[in-house]
């Protein structure tokens, strides 16, 4: 049966009330994207970019997964082949809704990263300035996040999934952040059909076979529903 990967941006979470950098209001309109979310930002104001990770970890921490995070969850357990989920998204909405197979490429607000010797654990609710690394002892502990100008994880892994895909889904996604945005170029040439579920289309909608448009709560579970009744 098909292999099916599934692209998720901050799209298929809205609805469970986490906003993104490009909403107005909310935590982002607060702050600057490279004062809180880039490397550089980071070695500036330590004490500013705990605080707004802290207060994003609250804030998904009180979010309750969708109707879209339960029907790709449905989706990993019903579908015959493999279903995999790549997600851009930093909450763990997925797995709260049922997902067992998630590749949390951008990271995870859950996660604690050292800086100084690549020891990972799980943060704590609040993460502070000074705070030592349980192995190294290094106070380097930062949010286990991939920021701007820094490399996604697990490319080697998404990449080899993207070659054996046989549809290629892209669902909430801007279509403007790199490597991401190039998945459906990797899953066409691998022969997937692709098809992008978004709220309106992205830039790259002309890209895909296909392009569902409305709420993520809506048109996730109809398309889950018509792959499922497929087979
Ligand atoms: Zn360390």
């Amino acid at each position: 049966m098909e292999k099916i990967v599934i692209l998720t941006g901050a799209g298929i979470s809205a609805e469970s009330g986490l906003g993104t950098f490009r909403d107005e209001g909310g935590l982002w309109a607060q702050h600057r994207i490279e004062d809180v979310a880039t490397p550089e930002g980071f070695a500036r104001n330590p004490a500013l970019v705990h605080g707004f990770y802290n207060a994003r970890r609250m804030q998904a921490g009180g979010a309750d997964p969708n109707a879209a995070h339960t029907a790709l969850a449905r989706l990993q357990r019903d579908w015959p082949g493999e279903v995999v989920i790549v997600t851009q998204n930093v909450d763990n909405l997925h797995e709260a809704g049922g997902a067992t197979r998630v590749i949390h490429m951008h990271g995870t607000l859950s996660g604690a990263l050292c800086a100084s010797c690549e020891h990972r654990w799980t943060a704590p609710a609040e993460m502070s300035v000074g705070e030592p690394c349980p192995a190294c002892r290094a106070a380097t502990a930062r949010p286990d996040i991939v920021w701007f100008g820094e490399m996604p994880y697990h490319m080697d892994q998404i990449y080899d999934h993207l070659a054996q895909a046989g549809i290629f889904a892209a669902i909430g996604t801007s279509g403007q952040v790199y490597p991401a945005a190039a998945f459906v170029h990797e899953a066409i040439a691998a022969g997937a059909q692709t098809v992008e579920l978004n709220l309106e289309p992205s830039v790259g909608a002309s890209s895909f076979d296909q392009t569902l448009l409305g709420p993520a709560t809506q048109i996730v579970p109809r398309w889950v529903d018509d792959l499922l009744g497929r087979r």
